[in-house]
Order: C-alpha cells, then sequence, then structure tokens
C-alpha cells in the first residue's frame, strides 16, 4: 500500500503555516477520533493524520520529509515504513478538543481526571482558657503530598501509549461468519491513561504522592467550644492528577474547668456563701474570666439565687458579641462548730425564725 503524502493527509499546501497545519489536523482529529468517530475506517484516518501531523508540526521533521520524502523515516523499526509517533504529545490538542480528562470511552477518564484530594478530621483537646480566649496550636499532620521527584506524574519520560496511540482504547477487529465485529476495550499497557512513562518514579513508586510528616501551627479563634470544627483548607490530602488538596478539620475538645460551666456563650459560676454571708448580706468577689469583680449580695439571699453578670461571658467565635456569666448562690450549712458558734446557735434558736410564708403554709397542715 502506497502511503499518503502528508500534506495531501491533512489537506493543506506544501507552503502551510504552523497554525494551518494545526488547524487542520484539529479538524480531522475531531472528525476521526476512533472515540468519537462513526466512519468505519475512523481508526486508520486517525492514525494517518496523527502521523502526519507528528512530522509536519516539527520543523526539522518537517525540512527531512521535504526533502526524502517517507524515506526519511524508513529506518525507525515501523516495519511497512512511516514515522513513528509513538513519543509524541497530542494532550494539547486533545485536551483542547474534548476538554481536560475527556472520557474517551471511560477508563481515561477515571485515571487521568483531576480530583480534589481527601478531607481529614483531627481532635484537638483544648484548655477552657484556651477555647475562650483563643489560642495557638502547633499540630503535627502527615499530608500526602505531591512527590517532587516526578511533579505528582508517577514517572519519568511521559510518552503517548504506542499501543492505544493515546486514546487509551484499543479497538479489535473479530472476524465471524455473521460479520466483522469491532470490539474496544481499555488499553492494557497504559490502563487507559493513554500515557505510559519510562521509568517509575522510585521516589513514590508511581503514585505521585508521598506522605509528608510536617508540623503546622495553627491560629484557634477565641470563642470555640467542643465538638466546633475549624476548616484548614489545603491541609488534607494531596489531590489527584494535581487537583487541589483536601482540607483538614480540627475538631475541638474542651476540658471541664473547676469552677466555670459553659453553655453556648454563658458561664455558670456557683458561689458558695457562709449563712451570715447570706442572713446579712455582704461584698464577694467573683472571679470572671476578664478579673474579679466585687458583688453585693443582698440579705436574705438564698440558696439557688441568681446573679447576672452582663458582658462577662465568652465571646462569641463569629460574631465577637460577648455572652453573660450567671452567678449561682449556694449557702454552706457549716458541718462543725465551735463551742461558742454552738451557744450563739443555740441562743438564736429561742428567737423566731419562722416569718416566711413557706412555714405558715405548712403549719396549716400540722
Ligand atoms: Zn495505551
Ligand atoms: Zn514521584
Amino acid at each position: 500500500m502506497n502511503k499518503r503524502d502528508y500534506y495531501e493527509v491533512l489537506g493543506v499546501a506544501k507552503s502551510a503555516t504552523q497554525d494551518e497545519i494545526k488547524s487542520a489536523f484539529r479538524k480531522l482529529a475531531k472528525k476521526y477520533h476512533p472515540d468519537v468517530s462513526k466512519e468505519p475506517d475512523a481508526a486508520e484516518k486517525f492514525k494517518e493524520a496523527q502521523e502526519a501531523y507528528a512530522v509536519l508540526s516539527d520543523e526539522s521533521k518537517r525540512r527531512q520529509y521535504d526533502q526524502f520524502g517517507h524515506a526519511a523515516f524508513e529506518n525507525n523499526g515501523m516495519g511497512g515504513g512511516g514515522f513513528d509517533f509513538s513519543g509524541f504529545d497530542f494532550s494539547d490538542i486533545f485536551d483542547d478538543l474534548f476538554g481536560s480528562g475527556f472520557g474517551f470511552g471511560g477508563g481515561r477518564t477515571q485515571s487521568n481526571r483531576r480530583a480534589k484530594g481527601h478531607d481529614s478530621i483531627m481532635r484537638i483537646n483544648l484548655t477552657f482558657e484556651e477555647a475562650v480566649f483563643g489560642c495557638k496550636k502547633t499540630i503535627n499532620v502527615d499530608v500526602n503530598e505531591e512527590c517532587d521527584n516526578c511533579n505528582g506524574k508517577g514517572g519519568h519520560g511521559e510518552k503517548t501509549c504506542p499501543t492505544c496511540h493515546g486514546s487509551g482504547q484499543v479497538t479489535t477487529e473479530q472476524r465471524t461468519l455473521l460479520g466483522t465485529f469491532m470490539t474496544r476495550s481499555t488499553c492494557s499497557n497504559c490502563q487507559g491513561k493513554g500515557k505510559i512513562f519510562e521509568t517509575t518514579c522510585s521516589k513514590c513508586r508511581g503514585t505521585g504522592r508521598i506522605k509528608k510528616n510536617k508540623d503546622i501551627e495553627v491560629k484557634i479563634p477565641a470563642g470555640v467550644d467542643t465538638g466546633n470544627q475549624l476548616r484548614l483548607a489545603g491541609k488534607g490530602e494531596a489531590g489527584y492528577n494535581g487537583g487541589a488538596n483536601g482540607d483538614l478539620y480540627l475538631e475541638f475538645n474542651v476540658k471541664s474547668h473547676p469552677l466555670y460551666e459553659r453553655e453556648d456563650n454563658d458561664i455558670y459560676l456557683t458561689l458558695p456563701l457562709t449563712i451570715t454571708e447570706a442572713i446579712l448580706g455582704c461584698k464577694k468577689d467573683v472571679p470572671t474570666i476578664y478579673g474579679t469583680v466585687k458583688l453585693t449580695i443582698p440579705d436574705g439571699s438564698q440558696t439557688g439565687d441568681k446573679h447576672r453578670l452582663k458582658g462577662k461571658g465568652v465571646e462569641d467565635v463569629q460574631t465577637g458579641r460577648k455572652g453573660d456569666m450567671y452567678v449561682i448562690l449556694k449557702v454552706i450549712i457549716p458541718r462543725k462548730l465551735s463551742r461558742d458558734q454552738k451557744k450563739i446557735f443555740e441562743q438564736l434558736a429561742n428567737t423566731d425564725l419562722e416569718d416566711s410564708t413557706e412555714f405558715k403554709k405548712y403549719k396549716e397542715y400540722i
């Protein structure tokens, strides 16, 4: 079979510019790509166009061809003669035409598509103060990063798969009594990627990713609470085929405080009072998270009485608005008394202390 002239194949003049050659090939690729074309001889036409383009788009190869014709490439081991274009990278044209990662029947999509890396989660313990006021934490993370030895590709010397010519698919012809059937399958030489490497990257063993252990400093905002999550964009696992990294989520667990109890942005504090403080009233030092304040306790205070200290709660992590602090009184009955104290109480016992309605209501039923 006589090989057609490369210019004839692309349908361009001998004097065609590179732009004209490229645009002619694009048209043919669109028309004859075996995965999109319905033409019966599409695969042959496509291959022919690829070969012509691989030669004519390269100035030095084009010069050789102009001088010697097909004979210029006859020693390339292709048997039938002609230029071996298996090492030629068509990806810019195909990506352009079909979109990056275009399906070509499926195999190629799965392995070559850009994809965001997985998100990961890490639990962080915080003291009450760290959560309320915010803090800086150094955390140690294992992240899968793009391999710097191969730029995440997994190998070196990338070339178009010679078996499928970059399509990731092979078409086999089966002749039977009923006619000829074409079956298409994923190329086994490149696992559908359309490209192969001359050498597999030794650092990442072909995965394109390597695990790195890193210390990173994180600023934790004021006001976080147990169960809150902080998203660290791009600190998760590496993406695939140049896709973005996943995110790392820090989930907080806030340790309990000996005095304070937190409910959303409000803080509750139980304030112990002696019986005389409760009976006679007093001024008490109350520790808030912003420092000590004086609280006036009126005479006749009871256990469970509640005093609000406005704005002494936790700053909201989003709005910055401060919650309140609630001081709950608890009158402590002394368990041991000195002889003198006991005397005083005995004197008190002889006085009428049942002046309140609670006692009166109770007595009606006796
Ligand atoms: Zn292949
Ligand atoms: Zn590598």
